[in-house]
């Protein structure tokens, strides 16, 4: 069995290391941070998460579903705050699926704890990685006041997020990356519950203010309370200010006074808490390869940070953790070099698709959620997906709840856009989108390929 360090200890990097210590392995996991159950490393920074299909699939075969499942909150639809304060639901699937809200601070404490339990893994806070050497699998850490400690293994994982260090390392040697920020930045605001506890809006929603320059969107706490997420341009542009230009109280309160004046009697304090909680970036990270020397690979963020959209990120970085298992079961764990290379190449291209579907979803949640021929759009799938489950999965479900690879789903959601180009323009569509008519139509375009 061999001895693994995985750098960074967060969401990917807890999950990891459960299913690597349960193979056999000896695994140690270096955390820059403090340790999340004695200090709060997440304050004004939490953000709440969607765990889906594919994270349960990966929680699952580590076992820790049940030990999960217990933090979380099912959320079945999004329910559409207009500026009238109008809602409109609408269902995930057709067929009553969810997924599921979980804070980001109690998923990530709650596998650190499932970790700590098995005796062969040894979790080392604030220590931070500051260099790996990548022919010998020996990293460097800083531990927090202390002098630096060479660590060295058979195999190091860099689940050390966006801004990796193990990263920057291979990026010295033939390495190809790129990054690019989206306009958007992002900020925190936690939504109370009622006085006696209970939610001020339907729990079992993802609750969303698409405000074309600007979106809120709401998750479920276990405590009745949300957390929310409110995304706005970076830069003010002649159209709409940015967080640039919403930098005093006045100017705060002006601005959801004038976009989200609906969710004020919701969140009283949001000017407050707009002052208050840092503000923070968004970017889209792409590299290749993820894995060097037969000992070094990236895995979650670090090879494939992906703007949060479709709520896939850590899902996909979940996924990257099963396919990794999969492929030591079939190679067996004393062959790195060859299950290295095979989860790379596995991987790399569903974290390409994953991230263009991602930025596609920003443009969906940002603009169309409120477009009629959008959502219209999603009435027909819905039936056409009752009536024929073989021929037609909504790309939302093939992400959401299936284990399509995402390479494929991107391709399959591709052909569904010319399909829905062609039947959103049939004259009359509006009133006759459920006749046979429509149907035979479409059906006639899913077999032309
Ligand atoms: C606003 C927002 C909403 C999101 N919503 C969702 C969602 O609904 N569903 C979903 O699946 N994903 C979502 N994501 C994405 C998700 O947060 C990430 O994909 C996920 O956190 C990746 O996990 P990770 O462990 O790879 O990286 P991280 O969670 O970033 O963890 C990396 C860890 O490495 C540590 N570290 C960094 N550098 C070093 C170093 N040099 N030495 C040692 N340790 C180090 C860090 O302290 C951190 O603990 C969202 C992201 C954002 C920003």
């Amino acid at each position: 069995m061999s001895k693994i360090t995985i750098v960074g200890g967060g969401l990917v990097g807890s999950l990891l290391a459960i299913f690597l210590a349960k193979r056999g392995h000896t695994v140690s996991v270096y955390e820059r941070r403090g340790d999340p159950r004695k200090t709060d490393v997440y304050a004004g920074r939490s953000i709440n998460l969607v765990v889906s299909h594919r994270g349960w699939t990966a929680l699952r075969a580590a076992g820790v579903e049940v030990a999960v499942k217990q933090i979380t909150v099912p959320v079945y639809a999004s329910m559409m705050h207009d500026r009238d304060g109008k809602l409109n639901r609408v269902p995930y699937s057709i067929d009553n699926r969810a997924i599921y809200s979980v804070s980001r601070g109690e998923l990530n404490r709650r596998l650190l704890s499932e970790a700590e339990q098995l005796p062969n893994v040894k979790l080392h806070f604030d220590h931070k990685c500051v260099d790996v050497d990548l022919e010998t699998a020996t990293c460097r850490f800083l531990p927090n006041g202390g002098e630096v400690i060479g660590v060295k293994a058979d195999v190091v994982f860099g689940s050390d997020g966006a801004f990796s260090a193990v990263r920057a390392k291979m990026m010295l040697g033939r390495f190809t990356y790129s990054q690019e920020y989206i306009e958007h930045d992002y900020k925190e605001v936690a939504f109370p519950a009622n006085a006696d506890g209970t939610p001020k809006m339907d729990p079992q929603c993802l609750h969303i203010w698409p405000r074309r320059y600007y979106m809120m969107m709401g998750l479920a706490n276990q405590d009745g309370g949300f957390t929310g997420t409110l995304f706005m341009p970076n830069t003010h542009t002649e159209n709409a200010p940015g967080f640039d230009t919403v930098k005093t109280e006045e100017q705060a309160r002006k601005f959801f006074a004038e976009h989200f004046a609906d969710a004020l009697p919701i969140v009283p304090d949001i000017v407050e808490q707009y002052m208050r909680n840092p503000q923070s970036s968004l970017a889209i990270i792409r590299c290749n390869p993820w894995t060097v020397n037969g000992k070094v690979a990236l895995i979650g963020d670090a090879a494939h940070a992906i703007v949060p959209f479709y709520g896939e990120g850590m899902n996909a970085g979940y996924e990257d953790c099963k396919v990794l298992n999969d492929l030591l079961n079939e190679h067996g764990d004393d062959n790195w070099g060859h299950v290295l290379n095979a989860y790379g190449k596995a991987r790399k291209p569903n974290g390409d698709a994953i991230a263009d579907l991602s930025l596609r979803n920003f443009v969906e949640m940002r603009d169309l959620v409120a477009d009629p021929k959008f959502l219209l759009r999603r009435k027909i799938e819905g039936h056409l997906q009752a009536k024929h489950p073989d021929q037609w999965l909504p790309l939302y479900s093939q992400v959401k709840f299936s284990d399509i690879q995402y390479k494929d789903a991107w391709r399959e959601g591709l052909r569904h856009d010319r399909i829905m180009e062609e039947v959103l323009a049939i004259p009359g569509i509006e009133e006759k989108w459920e006749s046979a008519e429509v149907e035979k139509r479409v059906m006639e375009l899913v077999k032309a390929g």
